[in-house]
């Protein structure tokens, strides 16, 4: 037996349809929203500022300080309100995969501050996050090295497959699911976050990374397009 349909349709390498805008939060330095099919994310980029607590400074750079966070009804059983270990991990890689485009030492004492906030969840939420927090920053004016895009990458069965669904990620059948979420810069194509929940040989590693590269450039021009203003939304532009 093998993964041979999408049970949402799609072809093995097409992303979910995605939403992207900028602009949502008047009162934030700069914010986003960037949605692929069900899942749902928000940014919002403070800052840089002054870093408070005073010990947390570095004289020579400023520092991001990511949170992440889902409300309690995003997803289907209620998630509990406040700090887990999940979310601060997802928090710590997502500040990290950020933090190595911006040119930190620009903003000595300073902390850039992002709250990235799950409004529905549908997996791959922390490679929304990442796309909404990347364009929260360029919309704050931060200066970046490279942009950043991020897709889950999943190896169902046999099939590499592009931007894997909650229901995706529970299949069990055969060789079961793997789960990759990669993020990667713009120009270079370098890798600045990837996970890896479930296993997977070398080889079809490597191809995921290709499958990551292709989706990932998608997911670029519509932060770009959304930067540039437009409010994207797939869902419409396929009933059209
Ligand atoms: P990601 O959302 O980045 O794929 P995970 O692999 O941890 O991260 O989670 C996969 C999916 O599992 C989430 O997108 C969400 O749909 C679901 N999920 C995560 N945490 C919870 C929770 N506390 N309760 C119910 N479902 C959850």
């Amino acid at each position: 037996m093998t993964y041979e349909k999408r049970s949402d349709g799609r072809k093995m390498d097409e992303l979910r349809p995605i939403m992207a805008k900028v602009g949502i939060i008047p009162n934030a330095d700069g914010s986003a929203l960037f949605a692929a099919g069900k899942t749902i994310a928000i940014a919002a980029v403070y800052g840089p500022k002054l870093l408070h607590p005073a010990h947390m400074k570095k004289p020579d750079r400023g520092i991001i300080r990511c949170n992440y966070n889902m409300l309690p009804f995003s997803v289907s059983e209620r998630a509990r309100p406040g700090p887990s270990r999940r979310s601060k991990e997802i928090g710590m890689v997502s500040g990290n995969a950020l933090a190595s485009v911006v040119d930190l030492k620009r903003f000595p004492n300073a902390v850039i501050d992002v709250d990235i906030m799950i409004l529905q969840a549908d997996a791959g939420t922390r490679c929304a996050g990442i796309n909404a927090a990347a364009m929260a920053l360029a919309h704050a004016g931060v200066v970046m090295k490279e942009m950043i895009s991020s897709v889950a990458i999943g190896k169902i069965d046999d099939k590499i497959v592009t931007d894997i669904t909650k229901e995706e990620e529970d299949y069990h059948d055969g060789e079961g699911a793997t789960d990759i979420p990669y993020t990667l810069t713009s120009n270079t194509k370098q890798i600045t976050h990837l996970q890896l929940d479930g296993k997977i040989q070398v080889n079809r590693l490597k191809e995921s990374y290709e499958a990551a590269k292709i989706a990932c450039e998608k997911v670029l021009d519509c932060q770009k397009r959304a930067l540039k203003g437009e409010d994207i939304d797939e869902n419409k532009e396929s009933k059209k």
